[in-house]
């Protein structure tokens, strides 16, 4: 789920319903305030066959949702500073070659969606290379670059791409999403809030509950 936010998600939804998508968005914030699951929420949205009302919604059964939660959707693709890993190396100008070959083909159906992670932490050739893949547009193909600082990015790439910056939530309204739905304790759920600075993913995990779980 998406704790806070709703100006950008409204704007996202709004981009997605009136086929407005910008080719490329960039994604501030501080580590763990959920860029990372908004930009999943609205590939599963742009992706799924059925597209349910609601602002960022998506079936969670069609074809598209059951391939995309099992990440396995050609049309999806994922790229981040050392796979993901701990210690991460950063993003190589041969990350970015595969990721045009990528960009270059044609969608198997609808957009092709790129997350790039991390996108400050990278080669200056990569950085580079991944500015010449945003200056070839395709009309079916989305890129959500996400980043902490927006001035760690490339000008260049950050003229190219739709800015979005996420700020913490409230420390009212993650307590209280902590208590409705994941069941932690009030007391507990104060402690994480501020804990976590008000960022969903690092109040999880001070709540012993995996990130992850906010995909659902
Ligand atoms: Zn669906």
């Amino acid at each position: 789920m998406i704790i806070g936010h709703q100006r950008q998600i409204q704007l996202l939804d709004l981009h997605i319903r009136t086929d407005a998508l910008s080719h490329a968005y960039l994604f501030t914030g501080p580590r763990q305030v959920g860029k990372m699951t908004i930009a999943r929420r609205a590939a599963a949205s742009v992706l799924c066959l059925k597209r349910p009302r609601g602002v960022l919604a998506s079936c969670g059964t069609c074809q598209s949702c059951t391939t995309l939660a099992s990440q396995a959707h050609p049309d999806v693709f994922e790229l981040s500073p050392g796979g993901g890993d701990a210690g991460k190396a950063p993003l190589r100008i041969g990350d970015i070659r595969d990721l045009r070959v990528r960009a270059g083909q044609s969608a198997y159906a609808g957009k092709k969606l790129f997350f790039v992670d991390d996108v400050s932490h990278s080669t200056h050739e990569a950085a580079n290379a991944l500015l010449k893949v945003l200056e070839e547009p395709r009309g079916d193909t989305v890129f959500f670059l996400i980043a902490q600082q927006a001035q760690d990015v490339l000008p260049t790439i950050r003229s190219r791409a739709w800015q979005m910056r996420f700020w913490p939530v409230s420390y009212e309204l993650l307590e209280t999403c902590l208590v409705e739905n994941y069941h932690i304790l009030p007391a507990s759920a104060a402690c994480a809030a501020r804990l976590a600075y008000g960022c969903p993913g690092a109040a999880l995990e001070f709540c012993s509950l995996p990130p992850e779980i906010l995909k659902k």
